[in-house]
């Protein structure tokens, strides 16, 4: 079989050159993914899984603005419309400097067999720029917002392509890129999600990703009669996702006790409570200062330059950006006694340490499935925009909870290998079978 893997990721390598983080997530996938196929020769003959990594279409332009001093700049706009086989393109927009087509393209393939997990009718697509919006104005934010919509408004619609938010990318960017589509086109259409409140937005939105991670690994500990309470949580990131799964797991009754951003990460033995969570939320979205300012504020360890993986706990929850956990953390975490690891961030383990928890036989629920609460609320939001209406936060919030324990059960029925369940084969052959059946009825497009 590493044979057939390994032809198959030649090929790939070929065509994609020197997109690192494409064929890592490729690679995660077909190590599972054509075994099956092997099994399945419908799917084979079909070339599904060829046609899957090879992106429907890939837009990419040029973005001008003008900053505050008036100087020119000039970035790069993306948009990868992965597949439509399920329903339109779905998923987020990332601006941050190191965007290029490997990062996008990987997001997008992982977000195929995400959003098909959900059990919602949605495609696979990602987008973003190298714009950094760190240290920039509002009005710089909002005229980089705008110039970038001004192109993507001719690739998207509420039926085509229905972008959201990632990292750098927030209620404040969905807005301004929201008000330009609507100028464009004339049109007042759900055509993004993770908007306002007041002009078609979706409860539980901000807090879908981290919570449905925390859902998901309450599941996972479920399945061994165990669960969050009591049990010392590590959280990387301290952005929209790291926030929410902190505020969850405080609410089922864990303690977490890290937090990081790019600059390092802080450790906090006491667990960081309601009011703690609240200074974070504020420092980060209001002020978007630095984590190491909780560190000043409540006196405890700020660690330069470092993740969080070598405090003792019993589960994990990645929540910052992609390979931020390698094969020695992931060596760490085990020695440690961390025994269930489920990732809010996209990719943030490596394949090698991947294959360390799977050896370990912990608990381990990969992104596409432990993050997927963000997107299928991000779907919700866009049926109560069809239907012109808006439910209420507990409706939301249980439709978000059953869509998470509906994704376990796949994963379970996938994944299952005597008492051990691998969530890995779980998640990516559940994800697989709904579009590679629907790419099957549709015929070669
Ligand atoms: P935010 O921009 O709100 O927060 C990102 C956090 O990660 C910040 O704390 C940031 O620190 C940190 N971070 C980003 N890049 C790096 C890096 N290279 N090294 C170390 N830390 C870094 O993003 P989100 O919380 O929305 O996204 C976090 C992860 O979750 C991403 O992998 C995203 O793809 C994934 N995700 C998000 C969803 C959503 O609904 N928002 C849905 C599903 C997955 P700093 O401020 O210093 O950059």
């Amino acid at each position: 079989m590493s044979r057939i893997v390994d032809e198959f990721m030649a090929k790939i390598i070929a065509k994609n050159p020197g997109e690192v983080e494409y064929h890592q997530a490729v690679k995660e996938v077909a190590e599972v993914v054509l075994p099956f196929v092997e099994e399945n020769p419908k799917y084979k003959k079909a070339k599904i899984l060829e046609r899957i990594a090879e992106p429907e279409r890939v837009i990419m332009f040029r973005v001008p603005w003008v900053n505050d001093i008036g100087e020119i700049q000039i970035n790069r706009g993306f948009r990868i419309e992965m597949n439509s086989a399920i329903g339109p393109y779905k998923g987020g927009l990332r601006f941050h400097p190191t965007v290029y087509l490997g990062i996008l393209k990987f997001l997008a393939f992982e977000q195929v067999f995400k959003n098909s997990l959900t059990t919602l009718p949605m495609g696979g697509g990602k987008g973003g720029s190298d714009f950094d919006p760190k240290g920039k104005s509002d009005d710089e934010v909002m005229r980089f917002c705008q110039s970038f919509m001004a192109e993507l408004s001719r690739h998207i619609g509420p039926d085509t392509d229905v972008p959201a938010g990632d990292i750098g990318v927030g209620g404040r960017e969905i807005g301004y890129m929201f008000g330009m589509y609507k100028k464009l086109r004339n049109e007042f259409t759900g055509v993004l999600t993770g908007k306002g409140l007041e002009w078609g937005g979706s409860l539980i939105r901000p807090e879908a990703t981290g919570y449905g991670t925390v859902y998901f690994a309450e599941h996972m500990l479920g399945t061994r009669g165990d669960s969050f309470k009591g049990k010392t949580v590590l959280v990387s990131g301290s952005g929209n996702v790291a926030q929410y799964a902190t505020e969850k797991v405080n609410q089922l009754g864990g303690k977490v006790v890290t937090l990081s951003d790019s600059s390092g990460f802080i450790y906090d033995p006491d667990g960081i409570d309601a009011e703690k969570l609240e200074f974070v939320m504020h420092l980060k979205n209001v002020k978007r200062g630095r984590i190491k300012e909780y560190a000043d504020k409540y006196g405890c360890q700020f660690i330069e330059g470092k993740r969080p993986w070598g405090i003792k706990a019993d589960v994990a929850l990645p929540c910052a950006t992609q390979n931020e956990v390698n094969a020695e953390e992931a060596k760490v975490m085990m020695q440690n006694g961390v025994y269930c690891i489920a990732e809010g961030a996209n990719m943030p383990s490596t394949n090698d340490a991947i294959d360390i928890y799977l050896e370990h036989k912990i608990l381990y629920g990969p992104g596409k499935a432990a993050n997927a609460g963000g997107v299928s609320v991000s779907g919700l939001e866009m049926s109560q925009n069809s239907l012109r209406l808006q439910w209420t936060r507990e409706e939301v919030d249980e439709r978000l909870f059953k869509i998470m324990s509906d994704i376990h059960d796949t994963c379970v029925k996938f994944g299952k290998d005597g008492d051990f369940i691998n969530y890995v084969r779980g998640a990516n052959i559940g994800g697989f079978v709904k579009v590679a059946d629907a790419m099957l009825a549709q015929g070669v497009v």
